[in-house]
C-alpha cells in the first residue's frame, strides 16, 4: 500500500508541472522589470531543482576531495567540472539592505498572469547534506524560482516581501552573507536569494576554494581609519569577513578591495562606525540585477 502511495506520488509530481508549465505565466526578473522565463527554462529549471541536493552533496565530496584531484587526470576532470559549472548556478553578494530592496522591489512590480513573487523554504545545501544549523529556513526563492520550489513540495510557502526581509535580517544577525543566485549566466534567471556560511553553504566553499561562483556586488566597504581601535583591541571585522578581506599589519586593521565582495557583515560588527558601505565602482551585472534597484533606497 505505503509503495503504491509513493509511485502515485512520484506520478502525480511531473504532472503538476506539466499542468503548471501550460498554465502559469512563469515571470521571471529581467533587470527593472518582469519577463516570461520560457517554459522550457521552467522545465529545465525544475529539473535541475529537483536533483539539486544529488548535485550539492556531489560538489559537497569533490570540495572534500582535494588531493584526489592534485595530478594530471585530477586536472583534466576538475577543468572538466570547471566548465561545467559555467552553467551552474551563481551568485552576486549583496548586503541586507540590498536583498531588502530587491524583495520590495518584486513585489513592487505591476502583475499580470504570474504566479507566486517570494516563497521559503529549507535551506538547500544543509538538506542536501543533512547538516543543520539555525536559521535553517532561509531558501528565499522568487517569481519563476517560487514556483518551481513550491511544486517541489519540499516544505516552501509563500511569503510577502515584509516577512522575507525578517528572514534577511536574522539571517544577517547570525553572520550570513546574502547571495543573489541567478542561473546559466543568464541576465534574466535570478530565482533565490540564499544566506551563506562558510562551512555548509557549498555555493561559498566552492567559491573560497576556486574564486568562482560568487561575484562582488555593488558595494565595497570604506575604512575611517582614524575611529579603529586596532587589531589588538578589537579585530571584529577580521574575523566577521568570511572572505578573508580584512588583515592587520603593526597592529593596525586594514581592507583588501580587491576581496571585498561587499557584504557588509564587518560594518554590522564594528561598535567604532569605522565602517561604511559604498558603491563600487565596477559593479559587473547591471544586466542581471540593476545596481539602482539595490541600493536606491538606502
Ligand atoms: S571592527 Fe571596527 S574598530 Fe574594530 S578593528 Fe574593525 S574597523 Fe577597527
Ligand atoms: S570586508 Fe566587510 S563588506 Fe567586504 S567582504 Fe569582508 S565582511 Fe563583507
Amino acid at each position: 500500500m505505503i509503495h503504491a502511495n509513493v509511485q502515485a506520488h512520484s506520478l502525480f509530481q511531473p504532472i503538476m508541472v506539466f499542468t503548471a508549465m501550460l498554465l502559469v505565466g512563469h515571470m521571471a526578473f529581467g533587470g527593472e522589470g518582469l519577463v516570461r522565463a520560457g517554459r522550457l527554462h521552467y522545465l529545465f529549471h525544475w529539473l535541475y531543482g529537483k536533483y539539486e541536493p544529488q548535485v550539492l552533496r556531489l560538489v559537497d565530496w569533490i570540495l572534500q576531495k582535494k588531493r584526489l584531484f592534485a595530478n594530471p587526470l585530477g586536472r583534466r576532470i576538475m577543468s572538466a567540472l570547471a566548465a561545467m559549472g559555467h552553467y551552474m548556478p551563481h551568485g552576486i553578494v549583496v548586503t541586507t539592505s540590498a536583498a531588502a530592496n530587491l524583495v520590495r522591489h518584486i513585489e513592487s512590480l505591476p502583475g499580470g498572469e504570474d504566479g507566486p513573487r517570494l516563497a521559503v523554504g529549507p535551506c538547500v545545501c544543509q538538506m542536501a547534506l543533512d547538516r543543520w544549523q539555525e536559521p535553517s529556513c532561509k531558501d528565499i526563492v522568487v517569481l519563476y524560482g517560487a514556483d518551481i520550489y513550491l511544486h517541489l513540495e519540499r516544505g516552501y510557502r509563500i511569503i510577502d516581501a515584509h516577512e522575507a526581509v525578517k528572514i534577511l535580517e536574522q539571517c544577517r544577525d547570525a553572520g550570513l552573507v546574502h547571495s543573489l543566485d541567478f542561473c546559466m549566466q543568464s541576465g534574466k534567471w535570478h530565482f533565490v536569494i540564499c544566506s551563506c556560511d562558510a562551512e555548509i553553504c557549498v555555493l561559498a566553499r566552492a567559491y573560497l576554494m576556486t574564486g568562482k561562483m560568487m561575484y562582488p556586488g555593488p558595494h565595497i566597504v570604506k575604512q575611517h581609519r582614524p575611529r579603529c581601535r586596532g587589531e589588538a583591541s578589537c579585530g571584529w571585522c577580521v574575523a566577521a569577513c568570511m572572505f578573508g578581506a580584512n588583515y592587520a599589519r603593526g597592529g593596525s586593521v586594514f581592507v583588501d578591495g580587491e576581496k571585498c565582495m561587499g557584504c557588509g557583515q564587518c560594518v554590522r560588527v564594528c561598535a567604532r562606525k569605522a565602517r561604511v558601505m559604498t558603491a563600487r565602482g565596477n559593479y559587473g551585472h547591471d544586466r542581471v540585477i540593476p545596481s539602482e534597484i539595490l541600493i536606491s533606497r538606502e
